[in-house]
């Protein structure tokens, strides 16, 4: 199966012999577990600063609205 570079979005080649992936393009070296680690992450860290954005959003609306009337 073809993984794709958490960093760079390259492709990763794997190594047999050592169970490690290797980016062919930022040089990233991880195993399995370290690469799902890594993916988890980025995942999780777009998401909350989303989450933080919206409710930001919603508090100056919530402001700006209470203001103006
Ligand atoms: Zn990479």
């Amino acid at each position: 199966m073809q993984q794709i570079c958490p960093e760079c979005g390259g492709k990763m080649i794997y190594d047999v012999s050592t169970k490690h992936y290797l980016c062919n393009k930022c040089g990233l070296y991880v195993t399995r577990e370290q690469l799902q680690e890594l993916r988890w992450k980025l995942r999780q860290l777009p998401e909350d600063e989303r989450r933080k954005k919206k409710r930001m959003e919603d508090e100056y609306l919530s402001w700006w609205l209470s203001r103006k009337r």
